[in-house]
């Protein structure tokens, strides 16, 4: 069954509302398209813990902080709806540009905290656009759930707190990061990446992992993540961006392997910026692994 697209705001919600007359809860995939297996493991997770399932999909202008990049970025929405079709998703929402940023829009939402430091450092303005664009499309589909992938840590963050502090009545669910067999992250912009580059790309994990090991036996933080660095650097890519480790609990930068925490890296392949993060393995089953 091909899954029908809907590109008025007034239509998802008459559609939206009907569901809700009937009992069933709603659960809301946002995304940029170019699908792949990453975003498909959202709509699954969506199946699973909701009656019906919205995707989303607008290349959102305001979380473009390089216009080429926004330029650039894939659109494929014949092969996205195809890719839908199988999946038994409801509605495929494709909001044309005015049903999200209408004549006169002047709203920006903008989350302290959780958005400073990391991408929010180096891409200016870019969770002022997340948060805005998921604002209003959890407000326009009225999602019971909306599923988020760990892929995009920073942003997961930036969006539980955004529903918690605007008193959003929805569930935020984040779901593992999908990955290739060799560990690269699945990501729309792999398919820019030339074949050498791509050769290349796994050294962003595999630094990850092994700064993650060194982490929690006992090197100090600093040295593991200017290893990590000159692993990514000497693997082919052109700079790191960022290499940090931080709290769970509150995104807080630590130097410290006790409590639980993430290693989160951009780094820039040739033109293409790849993200990743990994947590770091629990101390205690380190140490019994010996
Ligand atoms: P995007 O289309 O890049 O804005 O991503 C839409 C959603 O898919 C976001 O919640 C991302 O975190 C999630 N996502 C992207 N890549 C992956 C991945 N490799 N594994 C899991 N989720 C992902």
């Amino acid at each position: 069954m091909p899954v029908p697209i809907i590109r008025s705001r007034n239509e998802l919600r008459a559609i939206v509302a009907g569901w809700k007359a009937a009992g069933e809860t709603v659960g809301v995939v946002p995304t940029m398209g170019a699908l792949h297996a990453g975003h498909l493991s959202l709509v699954r997770a969506a199946k699973a813990g909701s009656d019906r399932v919205v995707v989303t999909l607008f290349v959102n202008p305001r979380q473009f902080n390089n216009p080429a990049d926004l330029a650039a970025y894939p659109r494929t929405e014949a092969s996205d709806a195809e890719k839908l079709g199988p999946l038994a998703v409801d509605v495929l929402y494709v909001p044309d540009g005015d049903q999200i940023y209408p004549e006169g829009f002047s709203t920006t939402v903008s989350v302290a905290g959780v958005s400073e430091g990391l991408c929010g450092t180096h891409r200016p303005g870019h969770f002022d656009g997340v948060a805005t664009v998921v604002t209003k499309l959890l407000l326009q589909t009225g999602a019971d759930r909306a599923y988020f992938g760990e892929k995009d840590w920073q942003q997961l963050q930036v969006v539980r707190r955004l529903v918690t502090d605007l008193d959003i009545p929805c569930e935020i669910v984040g779901c593992p990061t999908v990955r290739e067999s060799d560990a690269l992250a699945l990501s729309s912009r792999n398919l820019r990446l030339s074949e050498a580059e791509r050769a290349a790309a796994p050294a962003l994990p595999q630094a990850l992992d092994v700064a993650a090991r060194a982490i929690v036996a006992g090197t100090p933080v600093a040295v593991a993540l200017d290893d990590a660095r000159a692993a990514i650097v000497a693997a082919g890519f052109r700079s790191v961006e960022y290499l940090e480790l931080r709290r769970d609990a509150d995104m807080a930068p630590t130097e410290s392997a006790e409590a639980p925490a993430r290693l989160l890296v951009a780094a820039w392949l040739g033109d293409i910026r790849l993200i990743d993060n990994l947590p770091l393995p629990a101390v205690e089953r380190a140490r019994q692994a010996g």
